[in-house]
This record gives structure tokens, sequence and C-alpha cells, in this order.
């Protein structure tokens, strides 16, 4: 299909706080995510203590999964109820503090130091800021980016990850005659070009 009838639509930060705000919230996943389950030896490659980015993280469960396995978990999410209520529903006392080099930003840090979000755009992320990452763990981000800042958001991500790092993307399947999105249809061979 041609993802042209999605390519003008804007959602803005304040829908996405208002949706947190309203509990319309249906991307979010209370069991987790099986594909990362199936493909977590992809993503981890035999390789253990990793440093795994969780872009548009919202309160993604498969954080805690990930930092039970002993890596260390870095997300990024505007939404600072989402990541206080992650925290909450986790049991997992955490600790807030601001980010010098970002105005307004705070990072959100359990106590035991193996989860920080930054509560922020991730436009405002980079890598002298959160360091490079081993593996990366995206679903409900690329596609939830608006059509206009794909370029900007996976030239960011490239800045971030490590040489051998890996990724893992999930993207949906759908005609965009049908649905506005978010999640937005990204066709294969615009990831192709957007990754290379
Ligand atoms: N990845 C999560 C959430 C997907 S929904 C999951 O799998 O459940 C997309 C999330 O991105 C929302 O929580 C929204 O608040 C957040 N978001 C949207 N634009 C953002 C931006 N520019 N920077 C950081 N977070 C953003």
């Amino acid at each position: 299909p041609d993802a042209g009838p999605q390519r003008d639509r804007v959602v803005t930060e304040a829908e996405w706080l208002r949706r947190w705000e309203t509990s319309n919230i249906g991307f979010h996943k209370e069991q987790g995510h099986p594909l990362l389950q199936k493909y977590l030896d992809v993503l981890l490659n035999g390789r253990s203590g990793l440093r795994i980015f969780f872009p548009l993280c919202g309160k993604a469960v498969e954080m805690k999964w990930l930092a039970d396995l002993g890596h260390s978990v870095v997300g990024v999410e505007v939404s600072g109820q989402a990541l206080k209520e992650f925290f909450a529903e986790h049991s997992l006392p955490y600790r807030e503090e601001p980010v010098p080099e970002i105005s307004g930003a705070k990072k959100l840090q359990s106590t035991s130091g193996n989860i920080s979000l930054y509560c922020c755009s991730i436009y405002d992320l980079s890598s002298s800021i959160v360091g490079k990452f081993d593996g990366v763990w995206d679903r409900g981000a690329l596609v939830a980016v608006n059509p206009c800042d794909r370029q900007r958001y996976a030239s960011l991500m490239i800045t971030l990850m490590e040489k051998n790092s890996s990724y893992l993307l999930v993207t949906v399947l759908y005609d965009p005659n049908k649905h506005k999105g978010p999640p937005f249809y990204v066709p294969e061979s615009e990831i192709k070009s957007l990754f290379g």
C-alpha cells in the first residue's frame, strides 16, 4: 500500500500527554510483547550486561524483563505520568533528578540503578547525554513518530548505536487509507532507506 494518506498527519506532544491522562493507552501491553520473547536471542546475541534503549518507552513492561535479566535499561518518554506508573506498577523505588543538559527534562532512575528513564522528547537526547547502546527495542516507537519526523528519528537512533548493536523493530502492516494512525504504516522500503 501507499503510505501517502498519512504523510502529513501530526500528533502533538500535548495529545500524547492527554492520552495518558485519560488512560487512552490501548497500545500498552500488560503481558509484554511476544515478539521480544521470540527474538530475545537475536537482541542479546550471546552477550550479557548490555545497555538497552527503549525509545518512546511508555510504561513498557519489557523494560523490567530486561533489567531482571541483568541488562541496563534506558528509556525516553514525554509523559512523566507513564514513567511514574511504570515504577509504581512494578513496585520499584526510584529517584528523580534534573538533566543538566536538557532544560525541563527529568531522569527517573530505579534505586537499584539499572533502569534510567528520561522524561523529555527523544529529539532532546544525544549520545553525549545517554551514551550508546548495544541493543534497541523499538515497538510503538518508529510507528508512533510523526511521518515527517521519521528521518530525524532514524538518524538520531543510528548515532545512539554501538558498532555491534542489534535493533529489534516492530511495525504493523495495514491499509493506511482505512486508519489514520498512530501506529502509522511504515513501508518496508522506507525502513530500508531510513536505516540502510
Ligand atoms: N513503546 C511503548 C509506548 C508506545 S506509544 C509501548 O510499547 O508500550 C508511544 C509513546 O511515545 C507514548 O507513550 C507517547 O507519550 C510517547 N512519545 C510520543 N512522542 C514522543 C517523543 N517525541 N519523545 C518521547 N516520547 C514520545
